[in-house]
Parts: structure tokens; sequence; C-alpha cells
């Protein structure tokens, strides 16, 4: 935010729509990028709430910017467009899926208010999904026109620092263009981090990044964590009537008041969420049917237990997505532009 507020404070500048290809120019862009003749007063890295609040406030300040936001397909190969956590794989999915679950609680309820409905009540995943992938693209959408409507240029590729006015980027396609700018904005979040070192957590797991992206139901489904994350997901699991496992370490929520924490969890166990407390995870396998095996172990006894389950979400922590660092796109611009 410090960059921004500098750039807001500097002179105002010429519109200038300008990229150039690598190929050929790449080395002429970057140095002309340090002797001070940007393309952009502001770049912004990352689409997310973060980084479009931080490009938008700026145009509407009169600045030339631009966004630049890529999105790296989780290890299960989901993707999704602008917008970046919270409306493609965080908050907006998230609650659309509590909602899910709300509302059947109600239709259970109803019955009982005079409501003839008939019982029992099913849930059909496919459906939901589609509509709350549906919704999400909608706001990928609307994303793109406000970037448009404020005059922000939009590139759809991952970025890497040349120097520190000039930024790389890489098209999915494997198209490289040089932007630079008189600042440049780091806004590119966190994405969950797997358990590399538990045999078959990356092959067989899944994380928030995918659970609201999936066209089937995750059915039996194992949540390891204890984080918020971990905890709204057993939610709305459960709350769809799915039988759902949370696997803790030690404490829930950790960071949160302990005597709410108490109550969540108390709260999620009457209505069906099953927690093994105390254990970890030290092993994932695949069964011929399909199903996972899951290995634990009991941290106060040393026992070990297995459990079967369709679906594993890890929701053991975020890590920051800084995966662009102060290195050029190719070697020959590391030489001349350090
Ligand atoms: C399941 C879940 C539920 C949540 N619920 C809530 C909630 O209810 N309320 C709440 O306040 N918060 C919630 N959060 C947290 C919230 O989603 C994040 O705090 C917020 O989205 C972070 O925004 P950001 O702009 O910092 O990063 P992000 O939204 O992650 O955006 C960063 C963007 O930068 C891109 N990027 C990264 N590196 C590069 C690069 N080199 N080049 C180009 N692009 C790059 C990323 O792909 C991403 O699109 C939730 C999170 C999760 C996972």
């Amino acid at each position: 935010m410090a960059a921004m507020a500098a750039a807001l404070r500097g002179p105002g500048r010429r519109f200038r729509w300008r990229t150039q290809a690598l190929a050929g120019g790449a080395r002429g862009a970057a140095r002309g990028a340090a002797a001070g003749q940007q393309d952009y007063d502001l770049l912004v890295i990352g689409g997310g709430s973060g980084g479009l609040a931080c490009a938008k406030e700026a145009a509407q300040l009169g600045r030339k910017v631009a966004v630049v936001d890529y999105v790296e397909p989780s290890p299960q190969g989901t993707r999704w467009g602008l917008g970046g956590t919270c409306v493609n794989v965080g908050c907006i999915p998230k609650k659309l899926m509590h909602q899910t679950a709300l509302l059947g609680g109600m239709i259970q309820d109803a019955h009982h208010y005079g409501w003839e409905v008939a019982q029992p009540i099913r849930h059909d995943w496919r459906k939901m999904a589609e509509a709350v992938q549906n919704h999400v693209k909608s706001l990928n959408w609307g994303h793109r026109v406000q970037l448009q409507d404020r005059k922000v240029k939009y590139f759809n590729i991952k970025a890497s620092f040349i120097n520190k006015h000039t930024v790389c980027g890489i098209a999915k396609s494997g198209k490289e263009t040089l932007l630079s700018a008189d600042h440049i904005v780091i806004a590119t979040g966190g994405r969950p981090r797997y358990p590399t070192h538990i045999e078959g957590a990356l092959e067989y797991g899944i994380t928030s990044d995918d659970i609201f992206w999936l066209k089937e139901s995750p059915g039996k489904t194992l949540v390891v964590g204890a984080s918020y994350v971990a905890l709204e997901c057993a939610g709305f699991l459960t709350g769809i009537k799915l039988d759902t496992t949370v696997m803790m370490r030690s404490i829930p929520l950790r960071g949160f008041d302990q005597q709410m924490s108490s109550l969540v969890m108390e709260h999620m166990e009457s209505h069906g969420t099953q927690f093994l407390k105390g254990c970890i995870p030290t092993c994932i396998r695949r069964l011929p049917d399909g199903q996972l095996q899951v290995t634990w172990e009991d941290r106060t006894s040393g026992k070990k237990d297995t459990g079967i389950f369709d679906t594993v979400l890890w929701a053991i922590a975020q890590c920051a997505s800084i995966f662009f660092s102060v290195l050029s796109c190719s070697r020959k611009n590391k030489k001349r532009d350090p």
C-alpha cells in the first residue's frame, strides 16, 4: 500500500497502453524502464480482493493502472478466473454452500410448522455445484467489466520481476510480455498447503481450492486440520448430510478465543460432525474400488488406526504465493538487468 500511496502522489502521466513482446524487445524495454519511461503509473500483481481494490482506487484517482493475474492450477488441476481466493475458492462459494446447508435444515424443520414437505429430503450436489460455479463465473466477468470501465488494463499472465520497475509475464500459451511501472504492488495472496511428507497426500488429497469446483459429491469426507477453513468446510458438508470427520492435531481454531472455539466444536458435534482429536494422518492409499484408506496415529497413545473415505480434504494452512522473485525471464535479461 505504501507503493500505491507514492504512486498517487506522483505527477499525472499520459496514457500509453503499451506492452512489449519479449522477443527482440526485452533488453530495450527493461533499459527503458530503468531510464524512467514506464508503461504504467501503477502495476498490481494479483487480481484478488486486495489487488483489484488497489487498482480500482488508483485508476479512480487518475493513475494509469494495469493488473496482472494468473491462477496456477491446483495439484488436482482446478483453475478459475479473475477475482482471487475470495471470489473463486473462498468466501463466496463457501457462503453459498453454507446457505445450502442452512436451507436443508429449514426444510427438514418445516413440517413441524405445517409445511407439507416430502420426507426424507434429498440433496443434489451436481445441481448446487453448477449454480455456485455459474455464480462465481458471473463475478469473474463482473470484475473484468469493472476493470475495463475504470480503464485498468488486465493481463492474464504470471508475473516475475526483472528489475524494480519491470515485470515479465508469461501467458498460458507461453507468450511473454514485458510491463513496466513507476510502482509495483504485490498482492499475490496465498494458497492452501499440502503436507508433502505424508505418502499419498498430494496424489489423493484435495484442498479448498478444489472442493467448490467438484462436479460430483465428495461423499464420505475426512477434513484434516482445525483451521476456520477446515471447520467451515466440515460444517457445510455435514449440513448437506455427508458423513464428515475432522482430524485435528491439537486445538481447534488456534488464535481464536478458545471458549468460543469449544462452543463451535460442540455445536458441530451435536449436528453430526465427527472429530478425531489429537490424531495425525501418516499415509493415504487408494483402494482398488477408488476409496481412500487413511492411516493415522493417536499422538497420546501412539496407537495407529485406519479409516476409509471417499475424499480427504487438507485444510492445514495457507502459504504465501510469492512464487515470483527478482529473476529475469531469460538468461540474457538476467545478465543485463540486475
Ligand atoms: C475457504 C476460504 C474461505 C474464506 N472465507 C472468508 C470469509 O468468509 N471472510 C473473509 O474475510 N475472508 C475469507 N477468506 C480469506 C480471503 O479469501 C482472503 O483473505 C482474500 O481472498 C485474500 O485476498 P488477496 O487479494 O490478498 O489474495 P488472493 O485473493 O489470493 O489474490 C491473489 C491473486 O494473485 C494471483 N497471483 C499470485 N501470484 C501471481 C503472479 N506471480 N502473477 C500473477 N498473478 C499472481 C493469484 O492467483 C490470485 O488470483 C477465506 C479463504 C478461504 C480459503
